[in-house]
């Protein structure tokens, strides 16, 4: 199997290339063409397992059909616990999201530091990457807003439970449309993950790496 049978782009092709990536890891292999025909994902993977790559990759193919983002409405929404994955995801969407044809936007935020520069930072944007916290700050402020959402991706979802962000995921999952593409990942699957599931996925590609 290689990345050029999945069904990407020939400027992903060459991103993925300029990366270094040879061959695709079987949760790329196995995510990529599904989530490309919109459907719903849940991922049991760790890192170290390309699962970053294996949403970011379609979701940029995706956009690419997708009118450019104006004002403070998101496409595409991601969901991770900590900072630093924040930070890390975010990076992915920008090197493999390099010279596309439709350019697509992506700003990270979380808490700990100042606001300001991130709503600054937001208008137009594409792709959100938040940690649940400092997002619903954002949307309260008027800087950020979700009801044009139209996939969403929740990484590392066991660590968000774990860190006591339940009841902010569930004030998110909210203001979301109903009718959206859901991208579950999480290292383990306990039974709040199993809930997680239960409310938000739709007939999903089972992915166990
Ligand atoms: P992740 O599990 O998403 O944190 O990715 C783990 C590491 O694998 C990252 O450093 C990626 O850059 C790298 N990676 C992802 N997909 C591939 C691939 N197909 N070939 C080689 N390295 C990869």
């Amino acid at each position: 199997m290689s990345f050029s049978s999945l069904g990407l782009s020939k400027q992903l092709l060459k991103n993925v290339a300029d990366q270094g990536y040879q061959k695709p890891y079987p949760i790329q292999e196995q995510a990529i063409p599904a989530i490309l025909k919109g459907r719903d994902i849940m991922g049991l993977a760790r890192t170290g397992s390309g699962k970053t790559a294996s949403f970011v990759l379609p979701i940029l193919q995706r956009l690419q059909t997708q009118p450019p983002a104006t004002g403070r409405s998101v496409r595409t929404l991601v969901l991770v616990p900590t900072r630093e994955l924040a930070v890390q995801v975010a990076e992915v969407f920008q090197t493999l999201g390099r010279d596309l044809p439709r350019r697509v936007k992506t700003v990270a935020v979380f808490g700990g530091v100042s606001i300001n520069p991130q709503m600054m930072a937001l208008g137009g944007t594409d792709v959100v990457v938040a940690t649940p916290g400092r997002l619903l700050d954002l949307i309260s402020q008027n800087a950020v807003g979700l009801s044009a959402v139209s996939t969403l991706v929740l990484d590392e979802a066991d660590k968000m439970l774990d860190l006591g962000f339940a009841d902010e995921m569930t004030d998110l999952f909210r203001m979301l449309p109903r009718k959206r593409q859901t991208l579950l990942f999480s290292a383990t699957l306990g039974g709040d993950v199993q809930t997680l599931r239960e409310h938000l996925l739709r007939d999903p590609l089972w992915v166990e790496v």
